[in-house]
């Protein structure tokens, strides 16, 4: 058996095999249909660069960096605002032009069963309205973009060395080692996606695999792919966690069939008998808060990542940016389910989630669990080269 991840994942209470088996055989194929529904599908978002840190240095110049709007003719009735005078040549996807205009299709019907409420975990832009747009994620996937140099490296560094300080072996800290496992994994699976959709050769518009980036950028390092099923473990512990709210909660997008399938693959997700069986509680998060100070290392933590979800608006690329602020919210949104803020939520039943909130967790969710399913398949072959040479 050439594993290299055996036992139990850090921290949490599942083994590396059985995530691997069970989000194979389950996890992955579910999330994969759920992800193309519509009411999965499209992400409201501020694309505008608004960085409270930095000038916006333009780096990304990649046609691959711009995020293609949503065409009229593919956006949910039900999503839909009269047009505000806006020629139909305005809602046509843009990808590739500088210009592209916001689509400012926003309906507030959309938000019918849905409440509006802030997340102590992240810098909340929800109400601005005006500047918001929806995205098809479909359109705009997380792949290679271009962006790298400078710009990106600051974003990285200012998480890292600002918010969420790499712990020294023997922290006893629990709760600053989720927060930088939670960042470092989700950096591991932004890297995987890049390696994994890659521009091979610009001139012939190729794109694929690139394994030897994967393995230099991730599989190389133990530590990542480790912190990678970490996350993984907690974003799902925050779903199924979040059972009763979900399975309740309105997917409706005025196209019944969809609606429902959307439905049913949620609960399909929420009430697996397989999981259950093999996984039962993902991530213990009864453990953490303990001590003499967990309110007030709590309040602490919550500050570090309202700052690292600020720094998502500095992301120098739009479609890096989108899929930033859509996962750094997803993991708020994990963290604000998983960790009441004084108690606000001990019960499942006060828990209560904004649309957007729910698309990206369980957007995140299919994004690790893609990252899971690349790193299974690629390490053997990294293991056999290792071992030929
Ligand atoms: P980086 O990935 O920039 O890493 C910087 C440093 O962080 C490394 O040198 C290492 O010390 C440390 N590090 C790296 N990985 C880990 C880890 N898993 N855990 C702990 N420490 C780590 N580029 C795209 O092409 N497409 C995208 O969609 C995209 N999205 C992005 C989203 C965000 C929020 C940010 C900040 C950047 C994004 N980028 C994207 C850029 C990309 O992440 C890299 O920064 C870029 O490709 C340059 O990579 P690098 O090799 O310099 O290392």
């Amino acid at each position: 058996d050439s594993r290299k991840y055996t036992g139990i994942v850090e921290d949490c209470c599942c083994d590396y095999e059985t995530v691997d088996t069970i989000n194979g055989a389950v996890l992955h194929p579910l999330l994969q249909g759920l992800v193309t529904t519509p009411f999965f599908r499209y992400f409201k978002v501020k694309l505008w660069c608004d960085c409270p840190f930095w000038p916006d240095d333009g780096m990304c110049k990649l046609r691959d960096c711009s995020v293609c709007e949503c065409p009229e003719n593919e956006f949910p009735e039900s999503f839909r605002r009269p047009p505000l005078g806006l020629a139909a040549d305005d809602l046509k996807c843009q990808e590739g032009k500088p210009e592209a205009a916001v689509d400012r299709t926003l309906d507030s019907k959309v938000f019918r069963g849905w409440i509006e409420v802030d997340n102590p975990w992240t810098v909340d832009d929800e109400t601005d309205n005006g500047e918001m747009t929806y995205v098809n994620l479909l359109l705009n996937p997380e792949r290679y973009t271009g962006y790298t140099g400078p710009s990106a490296r600051r974003i990285w560094d200012a998480i890292y060395s600002e918010n969420c300080p790499k712990y020294a072996s023997g922290e006893i800290c629990q709760e600053k080692k989720v927060l930088y496992k939670l960042i470092s994994g989700l950096h591991s699976s932004i890297s995987i996606h890049i390696a994994a959709d890659y521009l091979l050769d610009e001139t012939k518009n190729q794109w694929g695999t690139n394994p030897d980036l994967m393995y230099d950028r991730v599989l190389q390092y133990p530590e990542r792919v480790r912190n990678l099923y970490f996350t993984f473990l907690f974003v799902l512990r925050a779903v199924t966690k979040a059972k009763d709210y979900l399975e309740q909660a309105e997917y409706d997008t005025g196209n019944p069939e969809e609606d429902l399938k959307a439905q049913s693959l949620i609960r399909q997700l929420l009430y697996n008998p397989k999981l259950q069986a093999a996984c039962p509680v993902p991530f213990d998060e009864a453990k953490l808060w303990k001590g003499q100070s967990g309110p007030e290392l709590k309040q602490q933590i919550q500050k570090q990542f309202r700052n690292i979800s600020a720094l998502m608006d500095c992301v120098g690329c739009e479609k890096c940016r989108l899929w930033g602020k859509l996962q750094v919210l997803g993991l708020g949104t994990a963290l604000k389910i998983l960790f009441s803020v004084d108690g606000e939520y001990r019960h499942d039943q006060h828990l209560q989630l904004q649309r957007n909130e729910v698309i990206a967790l369980v957007n995140l969710l299919n994004r690790l669990s893609e990252s899971i399913k690349l790193v299974q398949e690629m390490s053997p072959t990294f293991e056999k080269t290792m071992k030929g040479l």
